[in-house]
Formats: C-alpha cells, structure tokens, sequence
C-alpha cells in the first residue's frame, strides 16, 4: 500500500474537465514526479491533496485515512506539507526563530503548563530548528536577520520551517519555476539532500525534465487531466505516449 492514493479523481471546472479519473499511487520513501504539459492538471490534482480543491469524485488516502473533505490545516497537521508555499518568513525574528516557529505552532498550549515546561520546550525547539537549519546547510546562519536573505537562502528557510513540521510527506508545485540554470541545480541537491536525511515521501510537480530525471523514483504522466503513463524513469523518456503528449507544448 502506498503513502498516497489516489484513485478515480475527476474534478471539473464548468465544462472543462480538468481531472478525468485520475490514478496515482505514491510509494513510501520515494520521490514521485507528476509530469505532463500545461494545462494538463497537475495544480489542480495538488490542490486536491492540500485540501484546496474537493475532487467531484473519487479518493485520496494519505497513510490509510481520507483526505476528502478536510481543512488544509487538518491535512498539513496530519504530516502534509507544501514546500514554497510555507508560512511567511518573518523578517525581525533571525533565520532560527523563524524555523522555531512551525514548532511552537504545533504545540501551543504547552507552554501553560508551567516555566519549567516552557524553558524544557524551547530548548528542544531550539534544538531541533538548529537540526533543520543544519540538513539545509544554513546552520552557520542561524542568527543572522531574515531580512537580507539570498533567494537561495529564503528557499533553503522555507524548507527548514517545513521541515521543522516533520512532515510525512512533502509536495512540491515546480520548486525551480523561473530560475536560472545555477539555482535548479542548488535546488536538485538540497532536495536530493533532504530525501537522503530522513525517511520522507515527495511529489514534486515538475516541468524541467532535467530535474525530473535527476530526482524522480518514479514518474506519472498527467495529459488532458488524465495519467497516461505511471512508470520508472529509464521508461519514459522512449514512451511514445509521452511524446506525443507533448508535441506542441
Ligand atoms: P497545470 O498545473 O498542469 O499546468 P492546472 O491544474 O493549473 O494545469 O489547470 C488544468 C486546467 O484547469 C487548465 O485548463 C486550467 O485553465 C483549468 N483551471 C485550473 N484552475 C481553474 C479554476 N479555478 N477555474 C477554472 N479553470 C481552472
Ligand atoms: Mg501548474
């Protein structure tokens, strides 16, 4: 059994079919990639999982319990998180108080308790930011201010605070939209990085096909709102039915 499953999706948007019986199963520990040209429904199918969208039809299981009908907050605290999407970065508080604070979200009331537990639960706070910041590759820049970030740090932030979540699984809407050559390939690593740390699931949503290669376990092919192909890497690429999908693209 897969950590997701998804099985006979169909989402339309008035007459435009946007999601036609869509089947996914996404093994655990591994990065699945959901490809396809524009248009084809790969936003849509996402949203579907964050609780953004309800599919018209059919389910999504994430470790064996419905995602249909929850909030998004249920989902995110049920151990799915969107990466790049995260809550805003708060530009007074330094990089680690940043990352501090997806934790002490988590457990709020626990700081009621007394000062003694107060004290006990930001140390292990601290400690586990100090962890995220430290598999992103910015522990060396834990104190500085969140303001005068490089866009490669400001992504590199917004994963540790995913993170410091300890999300099950992570979803990811084209992480390397619009970035130069340099910055997707920093991107690919500290993705490849942060799969290798820990056990974690991803679906990376990628147009890129050279990051799709460099990450994926396994791919899906989205066309027309319906996947045409679900298969190892190595196969796709030779798939006539991929091909012709994207003629013209
Ligand atoms: P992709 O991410 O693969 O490029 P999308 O999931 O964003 O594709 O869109 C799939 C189709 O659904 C497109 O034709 C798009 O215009 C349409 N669509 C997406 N969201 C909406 C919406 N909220 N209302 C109407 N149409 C939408
Ligand atoms: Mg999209």
């Amino acid at each position: 059994m897969g950590i997701l499953e998804v099985t006979g999706v169909n989402k339309r948007f008035g007459g435009l079919q946007a999601l036609d019986d869509v089947n996914l199963n996404v093994e655990e520990n591994t990065v699945h990639a959901i490809i396809g040209p524009n248009g084809a429904g790969k936003s849509t199918l996402l949203n579907c999982f964050v609780g953004r969208l309800t599919p018209d039809t059919g389910t999504v299981m994430f470790d064996g319990q419905s995602l249909i009908g929850r909030k998004p907050y249920e989902i995110n605290q049920m151990g799915v998180s969107r990466v790049f999407q995260t809550p805003e970065i708060f530009s007074d508080l330094t990089i680690i108080e940043n990352v501090m604070i997806p934790s002490f979200a988590k457990r709020d009331g626990a700081f009621k308790l007394s000062p003694f537990a107060a004290v006990r639960a930001e140390t292990e706070i601290r400690e586990h930011a100090e962890q995220m910041l430290l598999d992103v590759g910015m522990a060396d820049k834990k104190d500085m201010d969140a303001s005068a970030m490089s866009r490669g740090d400001k992504r590199r932030l917004e994963m540790a605070m995913c993170l410091a979540q300890n999300p099950k699984l992570l979803l990811l809407d084209e992480p390397t939209a619009g970035m130069a050559r340099a910055d997707t390939n920093n991107t690919i690593d500290l993705l490849k990085q942060i799969a290798e740390s820990r056990p974690i699931t991803f679906v990376v949503i990628e147009h890129d096909m050279h990051v799709v290669f460099s990450l994926a376990d396994r791919i899906s092919v989205l066309a027309q709102g319906h996947v045409i192909v679900e298969d190892d890497p190595q196969f796709i690429k030779g798939n006539p039915k991929v091909r012709e999908a994207y003629l013209g693209d």
